[in-house]
């Protein structure tokens, strides 16, 4: 298999199939079960943003290419193992236990960055247009925001740990279901209703629930902006 085929098209379609499918998903509920427990403020569904975001994703999910491109030299640099047999070990196993560990605390530390005044208006605001999110919004953010927060927070745990690449789109796969899931926006996700309760007060809840308490931005009913 060439470098284009198992570094960009594969992982190209496989992110594009897991996140437009399970986004896919979500939108029947949207469609056929909403108002039905949908987080409250979120049971009437904006489906003029619903557009442009479906539109914005798309424009933004163009430009995955030229990234995957720029990030051949990297893994090689890393000199990550494309062997299959390398995915079944107990190497493998490990690894992919850290990158969510990791991912948690890229992805908290950069969304508090996100939120300092000096580049909420331009990095990050455009997220938060959805106060109850749906999972189609998970991608829906500024240019600048898919460059430094989310791309790092799927990109750099497999550089960090230099995971088999097969574990590498085992993760991959997994941290698009856990984002697309947290914007769903239904009572019956406990993490889409602490994701939502960031989109809704902004200033608590940034990243995973161990995080937040470990950095005292747990949201509750007595904190409010
Ligand atoms: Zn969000
Ligand atoms: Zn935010």
């Amino acid at each position: 298999m060439g470098d284009l085929q198992t570094f960009l098209i594969n992982p190209l379609l496989t992110s594009a199939l897991v996140y437009w499918g399970l986004s896919g998903f979500w939108l029947l509920f949207d469609l056929f079960w909403a108002p039905k427990d949908r987080i409250p403020g979120g049971e009437i569904i904006d489906w003029s943003l619903y557009r442009k975001t479906a539109l914005h994703v798309l424009k933004l999910q163009s430009t995955t290419p030229i990234v995957l491109y720029v990030m051949i030299p990297v893994w090689k640099y890393r000199g990550i193992d494309t062997s299959w047999d390398g995915l079944v070990s107990l190497e493998t196993l490990f690894k992919l236990l850290l990158c969510p560990l990791l991912s948690d605390v890229v992805f908290y530390l950069s969304h508090r960055i996100c939120h300092l005044k000096v580049f909420y208006k331009h990095v990050h605001k455009k997220h938060h247009e959805w106060v109850v999110p749906c999972a189609l919004a998970a991608a829906y953010t500024s240019f600048y925001e898919y460059l430094l927060c989310n791309l790092p927070t799927f990109l750099v745990p497999p550089l960090l740990v230099n995971i088999n690449w097969y574990g590498a789109q085992i993760w991959f796969v997994l941290a698009t279901v856990s984002i697309v899931n947290d914007h769903s926006g239904y009572t019956f996700l406990k993490s889409s209703v602490h994701h939502t309760n960031h989109h809704k007060y902004q200033n608590y809840n940034y990243g995973s629930s161990h995080l937040d308490s470990l950095g005292q931005t747990t949201w509750s009913p007595k904190k409010r902006n």
